[in-house]
């Protein structure tokens, strides 16, 4: 019985105390939201005795690089496809096509002066698809693909989140592209009628022709020049001491008494030159004292 009467107890209590911040909170509200701007330090503290803000008459503002709907200034847009190809949900469509010369001038330039040579046929953004990542607009070159602050636009049909922001007309892009068609078709005729230079001439190869020939010819040049004449003298084998003393012990066991570097080194120091004698290690010195000393007791001359 006793809980039974505690229980209610509390439930009176969590209603009192809900209804006193209510009522607190009502005394309190006697302002209205300020449109601040969120790097104004005031605006987390707005809250405080607000009176409730009358969406959608009334709007929060928001950060001033948010990121909010697409919009295409379609008059600067080069259709260079960059934001499509940086979309990772495909949601840009872009069909574009090229101009023909004399088209160049009504295609204009864009705002900052470049010269426009492609036709925009197309250039669709579903908003339905768009994750607002912004990644599209980083790569547009002429800035005219933008995040803007509108981030209510709610629809009751989803086709209606598909926004076309060219503006060619279908019969245009007709006559443009039939246009573009036959002048290809007369650049084709006029280059096939032309005289063909000479095969091999240097006027009849292309830039990228010519780079690819002076980079085949330029490793055979090179080697030609690093390579070495025939009848040119071959420099002596280079020897350890050790090697250097082997072969003299061999030689003197032989009874030869050249150094080895004097028969290798034609061309090199004449023979009769003093040359500087080989470091020995204890052990060839040893090595070739006896070798001498064997030679001598068989009956020859000592050449050293
Ligand atoms: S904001 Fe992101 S998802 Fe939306 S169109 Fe641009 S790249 Fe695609
Ligand atoms: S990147 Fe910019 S200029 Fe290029 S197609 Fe997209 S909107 Fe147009």
């Amino acid at each position: 019985m006793s809980s039974y009467f505690g229980t209610i107890k509390r439930g009176a209590e969590t209603v009192l105390g809900g209804l006193k911040i209510t009522i607190e909170h009502f005394a309190r509200a006697t302002r209205r939201r300020d449109q601040l701007s969120p790097q104004d330090d005031d605006y987390f503290k707005q809250p405080l005795g607000l009176v409730t803000i009358q969406y959608p008459s009334e709007a929060i503002p928001t950060p001033p690089f948010s990121r909010y709907r697409l919009h295409n200034d379609a008059v600067d847009c080069i259709a260079c496809d960059q934001c499509a190809r940086a979309c990772p949900v495909q949601c840009i469509t872009i069909k574009s096509f090229k101009a023909t010369p004399d088209d160049i001038e009504e295609l204009g330039t864009t705002s900052d002066g470049s010269k426009k040579k492609l036709w925009l046929e197309q250039f669709d953004i579903d908003m339905a698809k768009c994750m607002y990542c912004g990644y599209c607009t980083y790569p547009c070159p002429t800035e005219c693909l933008t995040m803007t602050p509108v981030h209510d636009f709610s629809e009751f049909d989803r086709s209606n989140f598909i926004y076309h922001f060219g503006a060619m007309t279908k019969a245009k892009a007709a006559e443009k592209r039939a246009k573009l068609a036959k002048y290809e078709e007369e650049e084709k005729a006029r280059k096939a009628a032309a005289p063909k230079p000479a095969a091999g001439a240097g006027a009849a190869r292309t830039p990228l022709a010519a780079k690819a020939a002076a980079a085949k010819a330029e490793p055979a040049a090179s080697a030609e020049a690093t390579a070495a004449p025939a009848d040119a003298p071959k420099p002596a084998p280079k020897m350890s001491p050790m090697m250097a003393a082997k072969l003299a012990a061999k030689k003197a066991e032989s009874g030869e008494t050249t150094a080895p570097e004097a028969k290798s080194t034609e061309g090199a120091a004449p023979a009769d030159a003093p040359k500087p004698a080989p470091k020995l290690s204890p052990m060839m010195q040893k090595k070739l004292a006896e070798a001498e000393a064997k030679r001598k007791a068989e009956g020859g001359e000592s050449n050293t």
